[in-house]
């Protein structure tokens, strides 16, 4: 089905060429039309469905013939819940209304970043703000945002709104918004706080579920290099200098980790940065704009940071350590190969975390040829200490003492590193 046939018009079929879109994904041909219509939708999609256009686009379209923005009214409110969403989604909304027929304004605003700026880009009004609950009560309780005229609400990605603790703040938005108003509710599961949710705002909403289980793209090379844990930032820097990727999104399983590989790397003359909870927005943002533009070339990232986090043609995935699940391995290398682009999904394998990539490839039905890099071998004993630790494993059934809990964390975080 082609997107002129899901009642778009030309400016936003004009967009959608320029982007290089050939046709809608399954949740867009049901959302695109359902939302023209006026209708309450209630989507179960994730990111990488294409759910962004399909709400952005038929919003558009209905705002097209509308009132202009003026005084600090916004006429649409999409709530997302974290800040890298709202950055991606305003830049995404700004993408298709490229040829918007008049003058168009949308704004992202959210926490963690002065307000001011922000309370002075509301001034004359905007077509679609995109927010985090908190900052957005924030700048309503400063009357920086006139909510008199919202006649569209966006949730996206609810389960983690309400998942991050966003459901006061979400209950005070709602309170606030005129009651007549088009609702747009995007979630990937749908717990009892969704489900909630869901009753109290939608009504009778067109329902919308697609299929999508993450899955690992088509063109995606996945590669194994086994090595000695101690020896990977070696092979890091050593891969770096010799294989010619053009750009490189690595995997870490903590903050600490980030910021050790990154320094090792700097002392090799390697610019890398960091993306993890720790930082400011601003460095968040900067990092990630620079790696979106391809200034910066090798960026290290904890989970949590790059979760949602869309990188186009991005050639290379590397996980120096292993995610702890497998859907989250899923996840991490689907960043790279998307839209069929051939991509490269590499994971270092050490002697602790040989078993682990076992569950991986298990759960993933596939299996990873290893491979070893000449200097960098694997050696063939297993650490002593890994040796006393599976010895030390607790019986199953019988309660662990309280020293044996001690060790046990104490090995775990040996392991795994602090996590976020
Ligand atoms: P989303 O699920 O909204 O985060 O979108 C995931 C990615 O798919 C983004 O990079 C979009 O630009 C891209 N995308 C969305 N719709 C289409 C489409 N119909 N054809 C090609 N790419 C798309």
């Amino acid at each position: 089905m082609p997107f002129s046939s899901l009642g778009l018009s030309d400016f936003l079929l004009n967009a959608l060429t320029d982007l290089g879109y050939e046709q809608p994904t399954p949740i867009q041909e049901k959302a695109i039309p359902a939302t023209l219509t006026g209708s309450d939708i209630l989507a179960a999609a994730e990111t990488g469905s294409g759910k962004t256009a399909g709400f952005v686009l038929p919003i558009l379209e209905r705002l097209k013939d509308g009132l202009k923005p003026r005084g600090n009214l916004t006429h649409v409110l999409v709530l997302v819940p974290t800040r890298e969403l709202a950055v991606q989604v305003e830049e995404a909304i700004r993408q298709y209304a490229k040829y918007f027929p008049q003058k168009f304004k949308s704004l992202a605003v959210y926490g963690g970043v002065s307000i001011n700026p922000q309370m002075q880009a509301m001034r004359g009004g905007c077509d679609i703000v995109v927010a985090t609950p908190g900052r957005l009560i924030d700048l309503y309780k400063r009357n920086a945002i006139d909510f008199r005229a919202v006649h569209t609400l966006v949730l996206d990605e609810a389960d983690r709104m309400l998942d991050l603790g966003f459901a006061d703040e979400l209950d005070d938005i709602l309170d606030e918004l005129p009651d007549q108003r088009q609702n747009l509710l995007f979630s990937a599961t749908f717990p009892k706080g969704v489900r909630e949710l869901t009753d109290e705002i939608l009504v009778d909403p067109v329902e919308i579920t697609i299929k999508q289980e993450a899955t690992i793209p088509e063109k995606l090379e996945q590669r194994a290099i086994e090595v000695d844990r101690t020896n990977r930032t070696m092979l890091l820097k050593h891969l770096l200098k010799t294989e010619n990727w053009k750009q490189v999104l690595i995997f870490v399983a903590s903050k600490r980790t980030a910021n050790n590989v990154i320094l090792k790397l700097s002392r090799a003359d390697i610019a890398a940065k960091a993306l993890h909870g720790d930082l400011s927005q601003t460095e968040r943002t900067g990092a990630l704009a620079d790696f979106k533009s391809g200034k910066c070339k090798v960026l290290v990232a904890t989970d949590l940071a790059a979760r949602g986090i869309d990188i186009p043609n991005l050639p290379c995935v590397l996980n120096y350590d292993l995610p702890r699940s497998p859907s989250d391995y899923v996840h991490r290398i689907g960043r790279t190969g998307r839209a069929g682009e051939v991509g490269l999904a590499l994971s270092f394998i050490d002697h602790e975390s040989d078993s682990h990539f076992k569950v991986i490839e298990k759960r993933i039905k596939q299996k990873v040829t290893r491979e070893q890099v000449q200097g960098f071998e694997r050696s063939d004993e297993v650490p002593e200490e890994l040796k006393k630790k599976k010895g030390a494993a607790p019986v199953k059934g019988k309660r662990m003492s309280k020293k044996d809990k001690l060790r046990a964390a104490a090995a775990a975080k040996k392991i795994w590193g602090d996590r976020d």
